[in-house]
């Protein structure tokens, strides 16, 4: 079998551990002589996973008492929509840093008014603008931010300082990823398909005292009320989805939790980052202060060589490396399943390829 480096940047790869569990349980999950995907939600087995999961997760990112957390499905696109129609009193702040703010400020605008507080559209989404410029309105019903942009590879290494105004932060590429300070937020939420599990899962972690705010008119399957008061089970969940999250929550519990995850993790980001810097080949053109530790875009002197580039890495078994096309170049994702042999593996195969093309 030839298991690849795959530095997709969602559906991402997963701990082959738990790919492995997985497929072990497929036939027989817990002895039941099923898997877990052909039982009732609501049955006691699949109860039991519901709830160790989720104490699981709370342990993992010591989620206070006061704060719900949710299996959701719908993306992290449709949570662009119940945000603003759980929480919106009128006006609510954004701060535009890229793509995924784009796409959440868009859907913001029919449920009020969407005061964009800090924009880096400016220098094409490569910085993050200064605190001190923030028009921030103490008015406003919540700040809604993305603190690691997938596409642009630009990440907030500090959280927001809103006051008595919830902060909500869109972490689909960065939750699990490092510990984070839970109740700084006032909601949380992620798409599964990067650092969590596979897709067709969105986890919530949301304050209890915003809850039981959604407009009345809108449908009840929008209201986070309605999710936490049913644990989730409102409707048929994601079950296996949902599974293969717990197998990956057991697995980081059992490789030293989020303390460990982010010291590989910012390992990884800074051998990439000062291989390309070095390299005079390479480039990535976020501000140091601001590069993300999952998503590592570069470019290549010419894009002639994309193609050659991207081809060769395959037969390396290096993959997807394309960048996003509203970026170019190439993207680098290096989310918690990527070993550290992974990015040693890149940086050898950019190192010969450079050399190859005589610029390097
Ligand atoms: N926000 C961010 C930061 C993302 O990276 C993505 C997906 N790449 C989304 C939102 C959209 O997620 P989904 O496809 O789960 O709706």
């Amino acid at each position: 079998m030839n298991r690849v480096f795959n530095f997709s940047a969602g559906p991402a790869m997963l701990p082959q551990e738990v790919l492995e569990r997985a497929q072990k349980e497929m036939l027989d999950w817990g002895g039941n002589g099923t898997s877990v995907m052909e039982i009732s939600h609501r049955g006691k087995e699949f109860m039991a996973l519901a709830t160790q999961s989720e104490e699981t997760l709370r342990g993992l990112l010591s989620i206070p008492a006061n704060y719900e957390v949710l299996f959701l499905q719908g993306g992290a696109s449709l949570q662009f929509s119940m945000i603003p129609h759980n929480l919106m009193r009128g006006k609510a702040d954004y701060l535009n840093t890229g793509v995924w703010s784009k796409k959440a400020i868009a859907a913001a605008k029919g449920y009020g008014v969407v005061n964009v507080a800090a924009s880096s559209e400016n220098t094409k989404f490569t910085s993050i603008p200064a605190p001190e410029t923030w028009d921030l309105d103490p008015q406003a019903s919540y700040v809604h931010y993305t603190p690691n942009e997938t596409i642009g590879g630009v990440e907030f290494h500090f959280i927001p300082e809103t006051g008595e105004v919830p902060l909500v932060a869109d972490m689909s590429s960065t939750l699990l990823s490092r510990p984070i300070e839970v109740s700084r937020y006032g909601l949380i939420y992620a798409g599964a398909q990067k650092n969590i599990g596979p897709a067709g899962l969105t986890i919530v972690i949301v304050r209890k005292d915003l809850l039981g705010h959604a407009i009345t008119s809108g449908p009840l399957m929008l209201d986070y009320k309605i999710h936490a008061e049913n644990q989730s089970m409102y409707n048929t969940p994601p079950t296996y989805s949902w599974y293969i999250a717990s197998l990956v929550f057991e697995w980081l519990e059992k490789n030293g939790g989020l303390v460990a995850m982010a010291e590989v993790n910012r390992k990884k980001s800074e051998k990439l980052y000062s291989y390309i810097d070095g390299s005079g080949f390479y480039k990535n053109p976020v501000e140091l202060s601001c590069r993300s530790w999952m998503n590592v875009p570069f470019t290549l002197p010419r894009t002639e060589m994309d193609i050659d580039f991207l081809e060769g890495a395959k037969k390396v078994s290096l993959l997807a490396l394309k960048g996003h096309k509203l970026v170019g170049g190439m993207r680098a994702s290096l989310y918690n399943a990527m070993p550290e042999t992974g990015v040693d593996a890149l940086i050898e195969y950019m190192k010969a390829f450079s050399a190859r093309h005589g610029e390097g």
